[in-house]
């Protein structure tokens, strides 16, 4: 029979995909002899269950609940509902991977109108059991019931009102209980029943509330970013209540072992003194650093650095910590490995390594390549922040520099983003509503909350931009301004974020891009020595290419040359080409391109130096270069001395139904083949005026895209080899070069061994071999795709993730026909799936040479090489 439910002492770490990840490190540090309050975990498998029974909770489910409820009773002396000792649990959802603001929790569940006089008496403190049980109403009401929680605050604020209460400290007991009858009078209108008063049906609602919310669109969306499948479910971990609310020997903190936005070894968090459970990670309250505890409490201070030293080691990670004092007493109440920045990453891995903690491989796979990102991101120039002013400081929640017009809803953030402009989120707190708004923004500020309140902790994940906790700024919400002393900021109005210290500037500040060296260079270095592909770059000029050589380009897989054409002192002559009537027109016209095709190429090879390079022929569709509009089209022809009627024409003519399918590729050679000529003129002569230029060893290698039949390829190359000879000995020099074809219609995957008897090297081109394979167009996918997405008939766009079990299956079959021709063919990819780390494992695992992305995307495709040699040895 299927266990359901697990006490704290039956799990271990290992068990997380059904414990959650709360719960089985729970289960792991009860299991390490931990001071851990003790409690039981509802399974994952128990929330699919509850999904599949309808939402609801299976008979046998809560008898399990119960029996283990029993058990806890037992183990701590305390009884579920007792009028005298009163056990109190929290309720808490745990996924199996973190989804921090996204699950709710409650605290003091077991609270009713008895037991709170019983908690009175048993802890003598008749004030602190009112204020729990006040706090318990609010978070049911809100997290259970979904009783709008301002209508708690107004409640709260009004008794403050009444009785000239600053603070919520500063109310008395019989203040306290007129509140909880106020609440209760609230729950009782907008729930139309009593607030429940059975502690055992309170937690039935409560651990269904928590299933529920697995599903909340916060919960999707936050998942949906983070690539979690949607099957997982989470788990609920009861567990009794321990109280940090308890006077100045009680308090409540959260930890990292070492430093999440810079790796620096060193306790790292906050802790707030007489306050309860998420206190600190609200924002509510502005807690202090946990090394002010070392004063506070010296003793407790000793102990937890002791534990968070222990469970570093344990985990062999770096841990964030949640712990509760109870008069004194430390309590765990959660471990797991801590979110970081990517430079954190890579300094803790780095650092791990030099510590004999772990080795270089396991070094490699604790970084996500994606995360890599957040590196390569700029930073301002220094320049700049010379004459930058400065109008206020916050703490630096996560780094990066960010320069953005303000708005102050996630809304409007969104729609302005859509309207392309750069935006910053400014908010008094974030809440996980603001989500999106956070997914759109280039960088966040808030007035309140500390380093692990929602708005930091959720930024840092996404490696945006944020600063949090501006105590001077007051922040207008519903009149869309913010104020640092008499200086106002209205909606639309440009500042900057520097994330590294927190600093706030008016106006909007240059960027530049980040410097690689350091630890980053020591891990890029490790990667490589584990990687069996190679990484090139898709460049189309000799910028680019520096750029992707500085990240450690090995080569060009792919050069486009049509940007080459549009750029307007070419655009005329290629239009001239285009509107050629006749063989010795267009050769007129390709001829004034010649020198600036060569020139192009020249400055590639620079670049490049020995490093392979390839060159693809033209591969859009002709009229892309034309004009469409009749203003346009009559300023041409003017311009060119054709009359606008036949230009019009020709324009016409040249409009195609399915530009993707039509006139484009290898077609164009086939039926053009001057411009195949001018392409591998120019690129052999820039190869032999470089190599002999710069001395050194230049081999071009000329790609044919959109070849789908093996005489498209055999009448093009013998065109390439014809015109190459062509100029060498017009040159009278020698030049090696290779010709190969890209992969990317269905047709040449499955005829790629007649199509190696001509092809040097197959470069897979899926962008279009998944355009053609599903038969959806690239131009129009975006369209359907999100809703393709929703119904979970993709997981993830199969243009921006391979689709390994259609696109891939014809990707292997090319790889191991094409073997069959060529022995040492040449294999690689340079569609967008090449700077994409899923598919580097598959490229990884089918045999390929080398993989080929953006530049910036360089760095992330060696650690994802890196990472899939490492995982499949
Ligand atoms: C491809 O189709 O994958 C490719 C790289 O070519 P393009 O994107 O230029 O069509
Ligand atoms: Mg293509």
């Amino acid at each position: 029979m299927t266990k359901y439910v697990y006490a704290f002492y039956e799990g271990n770490k290992e068990m997380k995909t059904l414990l959650g990840g709360k719960g089985a490190n729970l289960a792991e540090m009860t299991k390490i002899g931990l001071p851990v309050p003790p409690g039981f975990t509802v399974t994952t498998q128990a929330c699919n269950q509850y999904y599949e029974d309808g939402k609801q909770i299976h008979e046998s489910i809560i008898k399990e609940i119960f029996e283990n409820l029993k058990n806890l009773e037992e183990k701590i002396a305390k009884k579920f509902g007792d009028e005298k000792n009163p056990l109190l649990v929290s309720v808490r959802s745990g996924a199996v991977f973190s989804m921090p603001g996204m699950m709710d929790t409650i605290l003091n569940l077991g609270l009713n109108d008895q037991t709170v006089i019983g908690m009175a008496k048993a802890t003598e403190n008749e004030r602190f059991a009112y204020d729990s049980y006040r706090r318990f109403i609010q978070m049911f009401g809100d997290v259970v019931l979904e009783i709008p929680k301002y209508k708690f605050d107004h409640i709260l604020e009004k008794e403050k009102q009444i009785n000239h209460a600053e603070l919520d400290t500063e109310l008395t007991t019989q203040n306290l209980k007129n509140i909880i009858e106020e609440y209760k009078k609230l729950v009782k209108k907008e729930s139309r029943k009593d607030f429940p008063q059975d502690p055992k049906e309170q937690l039935l609602m409560a651990i269904q509330a928590v299933f529920s919310s697995w599903n909340n669109p916060r919960a999707i969306v936050y998942r949906e970013l983070n690539d979690i499948p949607n099957h997982l479910g989470t788990a609920v971990n009861v567990q009794s209540m321990v109280f940090g609310n308890m006077g100045d020997t009680s308090g409540t903190g959260v930890a990292f072992t070492r430093n999440p936005a810079t790796g620096e070894k060193k306790l790292f968090g906050e802790f707030l003194m007489n306050a309860q459970g998420e206190d600190v990670v609200a924002g509510i309250r502005t807690p202090q650093p946990i090394a002010q505890l070392e004063n506070t409490m010296p003793k407790v201070y000793k102990q937890f650095a002791d534990v968070a030293n222990l469970l570093e080691n344990h985990y062999k990670d770096m841990q964030d910590i949640e712990f509760t004092i109870e008069k004194g007493k430390l309590f765990m109440l959660q471990t797991r490995n801590g979110k970081r920045t990517a430079t954190a990453a890579i300094n803790v891995a780095v650092d791990m390594v030099n510590e004999k903690i772990i080795d270089k491989e396991t070094a490699i796979l604790r970084i996500e390549p994606n995360q890599l990102d957040q590196l390569l991101h700029p930073t301002f120039e220094e320049k700049a922040m010379k004459e930058a002013t400065k109008i206020t400081k916050g703490l630096p929640a996560s780094p990066g520099a960010a320069t953005g017009k303000i708005y102050f809803n996630a809304q409007d953030v969104v729609n302005a983003a859509n309207e392309g402009e750069k935006v910053i989120l400014v908010r008094l707190e974030t809440s996980p509503e603001d989500i999106e708004g956070m997914v759109a923004a280039q960088g966040i500020l808030t007035a309140r909350g500390g380093m692990t309140s929602h708005a930091a902790v959720v930024a840092r994940g996404m490696g945006k931009c944020c600063v949090a906790g501006c105590g001077e700024l007051r922040v207008d919400e519903t009149k869309k301004v913010f104020k640092v002393g008499d200086k106002i900021f209205k909606e639309g109005d440009y500042i900057s974020l520097d994330g590294n210290t927190g600093n706030v500037y008016e106006g909007s500040i240059q960027t530049q891009d980040p410097e690689l060296s350091g630890n980053f260079g020591t891990l890029m270095n490790w990667a490589d020595e584990m990687r069996k592909l190679k990484i090139r770059t898709n460049a189309d000029t000799p910028k680019d290419a520096a750029v992707a050589v500085k990240f450690g380009a090995e080569g060009i897989g792919l050069c486009r040359t049509e940007h080459m054409f549009f750029e307007e002192e070419r655009i005329p002559a290629v239009r001239k080409m285009i509107l050629s009537k006749t063989v010795e027109e267009r050769v007129a016209a390709l001829d004034k391109l010649l020198p600036f095709q060569k020139n192009d190429f020249a400055g590639i090879f620079k670049e490049m130096g020995e490093r392979s390079v390839t060159i693809r022929l033209l591969d859009p569709p002709l009229h892309e270069f034309l004009p469409h509009h009749d203003e346009d089209i009559k300023a041409l022809s003017k311009q060119i001395e054709i009359s606008y009627e036949q230009l019009k024409e020709t324009v016409e003519e040249l409009k195609e139904l399915n530009p993707m399918l039509g006139h484009r590729g290898c077609r164009l050679s086939i039926t053009y083949p001057e411009i195949c000529e001018m392409q591998t003129k120019a690129i052999i002569m820039a190869a032999i005026e470089v190599k002999k230029e710069k001395n050194i060893d230049i081999e071009p290698e000329i790609m044919v895209p959109l070849i789908g039949s093996e005489k498209e390829l055999e009448i093009i190359k013998d065109l390439i080899i014809k015109t190459a000879n062509e100029v060498m000995d017009e040159m009278d020099e020698k030049l090696k070069f290779k010709v190969g074809t890209m992969i990317e219609v269905p047709r040449a995957a499955v005829t790629a061994d007649e199509i190696a008897k001509h092809a040097e090297f197959f470069s897979f081109g899926t962008n279009d071999l998944t355009q053609m394979t599903y038969g959806f167009s690239r131009d129009d996918a975006g369209k359907f795709i999100p809703e393709y997405r929703k119904k979970e008939i993709f997981e993830k766009d199969p243009f921006q993730r391979l689709d390994q079990v259609g696109v891939g299956k014809l990707m292997k079959m090319a790889v191991e026909l094409g073997k069959s021709q060529r022995e040492d063919i040449k294999l690689g990819i340079c569609g967008e799936h090449g700077g994409d780390p899923d598919s580097i494992e598959f490229c990884h695992k089918i045999g390929l040479h080398y993989v080929s992305c953006s530049p910036y995307r360089v760095p992330i495709a060696r650690l994802a090489a890196a990472r899939a040699a490492v995982q499949n040895k």
